[in-house]
């Protein structure tokens, strides 16, 4: 069974003091949810601040973006090394980093394998955008993402996909759970071509863009989607605990139910 997975994109919001604040307001309730797992993904200066509000509790720690190399002169650069200690997940070729910071395929392929090569948990995002979504290349664009992505990638349960439409990321227009979950089962199939069929089985994949509390329901209870990568929600305490508390939930509902093989 995948374990379900709720992640928080913090983007390049809240200050120290104004991070610490939302971690305040959310931590108690969130640290009691027992199915699955919380991801926080704060600016890297909040890194550590918010790493010491959550030792003890369930809450884990992720970083937004991380430089390939493990050291040198790259001026305000962050390395897989200096988050391995601090982060358990970190979030790999978001479609704001391949935008507006011109990350190639190419690029955030060796930032996986830095990632895994320093025991972080890359969280790979993939989408088309609008134009690219109606000429109907939505699956032609996001095969070439995850291949060249994974390319060289040992099949592992350590990375996570995260499919992120662009033209859904900030738009408040959400794609429908039939075709997050359409697109999430030709990512399944792809990395079982990528792959082998086990480790495609294994992956947890989630659905990012606009989720909020209105519409996580939609998505998590497609039995495809393993939770959500969520960006402006993820900032108000309330939202996001109504999204993490929605998807355990519906995920815990799920796999009480006897499987048809086992009735
Ligand atoms: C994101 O930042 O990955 C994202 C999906 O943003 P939002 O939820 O705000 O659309």
């Amino acid at each position: 069974m995948r374990v379900p997975l709720i992640v928080g994109n913090w983007k390049m919001n809240a200050t120290v003091t104004e991070a610490i604040r939302i971690v305040h307001e959310m931590l108690d309730r969130l640290d009691q949810v027992e199915e699955g797992e919380k991801v926080l993904c704060p600016p890297f200066v909040s890194l550590i601040a918010i790493s010491n509000l959550l030792k003890g509790s369930s809450v884990k720690l992720g970083a937004q973006n991380m430089h390939f190399e493990p050291k040198g002169a790259y001026t305000g650069e962050i390395s897989a090394l200096m988050l391995t200690s601090l982060c358990e997940f970190v979030i790999l070729g978001h479609s704001e980093r391949r935008q507006y910071f011109a990350e190639t395929d190419e690029i955030v392929n060796r930032k996986v394998v830095a990632a895994l090569g320093n025991r972080l948990k890359p969280i790979l995002c993939v989408g088309e955008k609008l134009d690219e979504n109606e000429a109907g290349k939505t699956e032609e664009i996001v095969a070439r993402q995850l291949s060249r992505g994974l390319s060289d990638v040992k099949p592992t349960p350590n990375i996570v996909i995260a499919y992120e439409p662009i033209w859904a990321i900030g738009t408040g227009k959400a794609a429908n759970g039939d075709q997050a979950a359409a697109t999430i089962e030709f990512i399944r199939n792809t990395l079982s071509e990528l792959w082998n069929g086990n480790a495609a089985r294994d992956s947890r994949i989630l659905y990012g863009g606009s989720v909020t509390s209105s519409n996580i329901a939609e998505f998590v209870s497609q039995p495809e989607i393993d939770g959500a990568l969520v960006g402006g929600a993820s900032l108000k305490a309330q939202e996001f605990l109504s999204i993490v508390e929605q998807t355990a939930a519906i995920k815990k509902t799920a796999s009480d139910q006897p499987s048809a093989g086992s009735r």
